[in-house]
């Protein structure tokens, strides 16, 4: 592993609980600064939220100011990791965000004459110039907005390549199935009764917590979201970019100041908080999602209902080809509370030397570089 960065680490020790993309990148990044790193995780390979997530590097939607900074950073250091770590996957394949309706297309009028639209590399494409960029797109749309800097992991493979780079430094070596349970000033106990003491410990669990990572975050701002996915057979045909429907305007906080332009959702798509975001994988399926879930205790189950809805969406911007679905999964994330603070991410001291970060929400496998380099200023 070639070093990124100036900042040094050389002879500390580094500790990190959670093998998701948040604690993977933490690891990284130490590793990367000439760290001794110790890294814990719960099961035998991590199956948080982020192998469930569609690994999209999403710039396009973030809110302007801080959010935006720090998804344009985390774009640049994602780049950097995928040419030194090709086992991520990343692409910088684009998006395209379908519209087809008159009132979408206005938001993307007003999208593109945002003061950052350069900044994101926006730009509004005809029909006909989608069809060009992503000729797998024959359906019903009127136009859309395209972002250039978007961009695309593998999910599924990107921990485990991350882990293999770091196993070869020779400074980091992994624990599976090791379950925090407590903690002091620069140390960690897992449940075995094993004490690791670090420098710095970085706690990041995700939101599938029980007993002890559980009891961290009671009271704390954040809350849990669900979200229902599914993924097609393999299509013969490539999308070339990532793809989005007019719905996702109503979601992601780019596009806040203009939710008024936009008609109500149709209400069966409304109920579950549904957008349509679709992510061709390297082995040609089609991840699509997906919809926004709070209750508390959360469902166990996915529903037909709105995964049949989401494919519907998702053939109609095909227009043909679009496989059938092969399997339906959940995960959670954890978010902010409150989503009009400056805040993007969860960060907390509990003891010294010992940082819990969570609570990124939608935007953790985009953000993680970049959150994991603010640990090491
Ligand atoms: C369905 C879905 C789709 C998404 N799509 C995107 C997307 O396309 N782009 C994007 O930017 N973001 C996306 N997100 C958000 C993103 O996936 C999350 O913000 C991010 O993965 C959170 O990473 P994490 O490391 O905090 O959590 P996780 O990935 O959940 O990892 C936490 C890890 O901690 C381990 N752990 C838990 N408790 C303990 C313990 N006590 N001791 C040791 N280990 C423990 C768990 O086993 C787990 O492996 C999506 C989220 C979901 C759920």
């Amino acid at each position: 592993m070639r070093a990124q960065t100036s900042t040094s680490l050389s002879g500390s020790r580094v500790v990190v609980v959670g093998a998701g993309i948040l604690g993977t990148m933490h690891a990284y990044a130490a590793v990367q600064r000439g760290a001794t790193v110790v890294h814990l995780e719960r099961d035998e390979v991590p199956h948080g939220a982020t192998v469930r997530n569609f690994g999209l590097i999403w710039v396009s939607g973030r809110a302007p100011g801080r959010e935006l900074a720090l998804a344009l950073r985390a774009r640049e250091l994602w780049r950097d990791i995928g040419e030194l770590v090709p086992g991520v996957g990343f692409r910088a394949n684009g998006s395209l965000t379908l519209a087809v309706r008159p009132d979408e297309i206005e938001v993307i009028e007003k999208a593109v004459a945002m003061s950052d639209a350069t900044e994101r590399r926006f730009e509004f494409v005809d029909v006909k110039e989608i069809q060009q960029r992503n000729p797998s797109l024959k359906g019903n749309f009127l136009g859309g907005l395209f972002c250039a800097l978007d961009a695309a992991v593998e999910s599924r493979q990107a921990l485990g390549a991350l882990r293999d780079a770091m196993t070869a430094s020779g400074n980091y070596e992994v624990l599976p199935h090791r379950e925090i349970v407590a903690l002091g000033d620069h140390e960690i106990v897992d449940h075995r009764g094993t004490h690791h003491q670090g420098d710095e410990i970085f706690i990041c669990v995700g939101a599938s917590l029980s007993g002890f990572a559980h009891e961290l975050f009671q009271g704390e701002p954040l809350r849990s979201v669900r979200l229902q996915m599914a993924e097609t057979a393999p299509m013969t045909a490539t999308l070339t970019t990532s793809v989005a429907n007019g719905d996702s305007f109503r979601y992601y906080p780019a596009f806040r100041d203009f939710a008024e332009v936009l008609a109500p959702q149709d209400p069966g798509d409304a109920k579950y908080a549904i957008q349509l975001l679709c992510q061709q994988r390297l082995h040609g399926g089609l991840t699509i999602g997906d919809t926004h879930e709070e209750e508390s205790p959360a469902r166990f189950e996915t529903r037909d209902e709105p995964l049949d809805r989401i494919a519907t969406l998702a053939a109609s911007l095909l227009g043909d080809g679009m496989p059938s679905i092969e399997r339906r999964w959940s995960g959670v994330y954890h978010q902010l509370a409150d989503p009009t603070t400056d805040e993007v991410y969860y960060r907390k001291r509990l003891a010294k030397g010992v940082s819990a970060i969570t609570g990124a929400g939608g935007r953790g496998m985009t953000l993680a570089p970049a959150i994991a380099e603010e640990s090491f200023p």
